[in-house]
């Protein structure tokens, strides 16, 4: 399954290889206080193969907070975010939104809410690379 996915002006875009094709894909329902704010809801396939494209890289405000270890990569022009990215030991892992999906069945949604409030730092890193996707590419498509 190949799924699309881009912020609203399409300033930032997104193509999510998940093979095989998945049975249900996780929708967690991020509790931390910036997900709170903007609804932020997340999916990640550790053996998928992500690319994002981004237009204008000057309209893309990567924002941190609390532990610095996350990067939610926020379209400046539109304000939506539709991929987190996380580096560790070198590596970049990353969970893209499923609110910025194109097209794809809501059906194949699961949707569990989740809390990682009080995660020790060493945890919540080891749980990333275990869970998010771990062949990340970002390419520039300026034309
Ligand atoms: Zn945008």
């Amino acid at each position: 399954m190949l799924i699309q996915g881009r912020c609203h002006c399409g300033n930032i875009s997104f193509f999510l290889a998940w093979e095989p094709d998945p049975a249900d894909i996780p929708a967690r329902a991020c509790g931390c206080s910036f997900c709170t704010k903007h609804g932020g809801v997340w999916t990640s396939n550790p053996t998928g193969t992500l690319e994002v494209a981004v237009k204008d890289p000057a309209l893309v405000s990567r924002y941190a907070f609390g532990t610095r270890t996350a990067e939610f990569h926020t379209c400046a022009r539109c304000g939506i975010v539709p991929v987190v990215t996380s580096r560790i030991d070198g590596h970049t892992y990353a969970v893209v939104s499923v609110n910025a999906f194109e097209d794809v069945d809501q059906s194949l949604l699961r949707r569990v809410p989740t809390s990682f409030d009080g995660e020790e730092n060493e945890t919540r890193l080891a749980r990333r690379k275990r869970n998010w996707i771990a062949n990340v590419r970002f390419i520039e498509t300026s034309n």
